[in-house]
């Protein structure tokens, strides 16, 4: 998940990249508003990338939406789980104790 501390980093890091871009921008002489074109795409694809990130160190838990690829869930071999009904801990599709496919990840 990202965290309000590493929200406000980059919110300020990319506040200062924006200004950058401008100073550039400027420098550089591009048409107007093509700096700001550049950090508003900055801003929507950077934390559209942590968030792909941090689904992935999740194995998957969280929000499904975004993540392209049916499976996706299953194939994930560093993930555990634990067993619902018997608390066993497992690896892959079915509890191998008891044969209960209800489970939750654990990390
Ligand atoms: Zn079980």
């Amino acid at each position: 998940m990202i965290n309000y501390k590493t929200y406000l980093v980059f919110l300020f890091g990319s506040l200062a990249f924006s200004i950058g871009i401008q100073l550039l921008a400027s420098y550089l002489n591009w048409p107007p508003f093509s700096g700001v074109a550049i950090a508003l795409a900055v801003f929507i694809i950077f934390p559209l990338v942590l968030r792909n990130r941090s689904i992935k160190r999740m194995g998957g838990m969280g929000s499904d939406a975004g993540v392209g690829g049916g499976g996706f869930f299953g194939q994930n071999q560093g993930v555990r789980y634990i067993c619902l009904a018997c608390n066993n801990r497992y690896k892959g599709g079915m509890c191998p104790r008891c044969g209960s496919k209800m489970k939750r990840a654990d990390f």
